[in-house]
């Protein structure tokens, strides 16, 4: 027993370094070795998850969704997180937005239903009211602001964790390794980037990219949440567990709600994996593709039939 936890210790522990080094940090030691590369015996499936020349759709294999990632699941030991314990309201379909309590909710109002809309509220204003932030610790060790990406009047948002490296530097959202997935999974719906908004819980790079922290999401998400009610979109996708617990005030686990039609504010809400999590996980791109598939049936785009060929084309 004991042998095996520390196999799956281990196994978590190397899954996490690898995260962290996909998103650029490798400080934790200094080289990876061949063994440690066959332990993980993935980063041939992440070269190809980034190879430009195949798209989104014909990398999905159909081996099973792990259920157990140090990333995605389970997220609330960070003692950090939003308030706690209020459910996602789930729609029955997207057509018929009645709002089922799939979990009861906590009493009380919660961080965003006290919020009230602001009228006649644009972006620029959002982003001059955010300034040169220095509300929360962030701003110490940030170099860039990344305040959004992307078409402002888009009908699908999609709301990242925080930003990495690259976008530290570049003030841009998803721009890194994961953003280059998150552009392969936008093309594989028909879109561009510049036909979506892009955007982060928070807006200052966390340290070593760790999570953000409960008070760092609660001072900088009635920002996000002006982006998204200034947008309007159709579609919220939230990329990962940070985005959806924050979103919908819960701490259950994405994998509890992943998949489903939720609702925001008025908005149709699809939780689905991070791409940085595909990265460590390349299986659940197929769980994923079908999330994208039912936001693309909501927004009008044509969801082909059929498995994914390697030409990207569903057969
Ligand atoms: N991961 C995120 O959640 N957001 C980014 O902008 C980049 C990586």
């Amino acid at each position: 027993m004991a042998d095996r936890l520390t196999a799956s210790l281990h196994e978590k522990l190397t899954n996490r370094l690898k995260f962290y080094e996909d998103l650029g940090i490798k400080l934790f030691y200094r080289t990876l070795t061949p063994s440690s590369e066959a332990r993980s015996g993935s980063l041939s499936s992440i070269l190809e998850a980034n190879a430009p020349a195949r798209n989104f759709a014909a990398q999905i294999s159909e081996t099973p969704v792990p259920t157990n990632s140090p990333y995605e699941e389970p997220l609330p030991k960070n003692p950090a997180k939003p308030v706690i314990s209020t459910a996602p309201r789930v729609l029955s379909s997207p057509q018929a937005p009645q709002k089922i309590e799939i979990f009861p909710r906590a009493p009380g109002i919660s961080l965003f239903d006290s919020l009230d809309r602001i009228p006649n509220d644009n972006l620029l204003k959002v982003r001059e009211d955010l300034g040169e932030c220095t509300r929360c610790k962030l701003h110490r060790t940030r170099k860039t602001i990344v305040f959004a990406d992307g078409n402002p009047k888009a009908e699908l948002i999609f709301v990242g964790e925080g930003p990495g490296h690259d976008e530290d530097i570049q003030g841009l959202p998803f721009v890194g390794r994961a953003g280059k997935l998150l552009n392969q999974m936008i093309e594989a719906m028909g879109l561009q980037r510049k036909d979506v908004y892009i955007c982060n819980v928070v807006k200052c790079r966390p340290p070593e990219n760790r999570l953000p922290e409960r008070d760092e999401i609660e001072q900088c998400s009635p920002f996000l949440l002006r982006q998204l009610d200034v947008i309007s979109p159709k579609v919220i996708v939230c990329l990962g567990a940070c985005a959806a617990q924050t979103l919908l005030q819960t701490n259950r686990g994405i994998s509890h709600f992943r998949g489903q039609w939720l609702e925001f504010r008025g908005h149709k809400l699809m939780a689905t994996y991070h791409p940085a999590y595909l990265l460590r996980n390349p299986a659940a791109k197929s769980e994923v593709w079908k999330d994208l598939q039912k936001v693309m049936s909501v927004l009008g785009l044509e969801v082909k039939k059929g498995r994914a060929t390697e030409s990207g084309k569903p057969s």
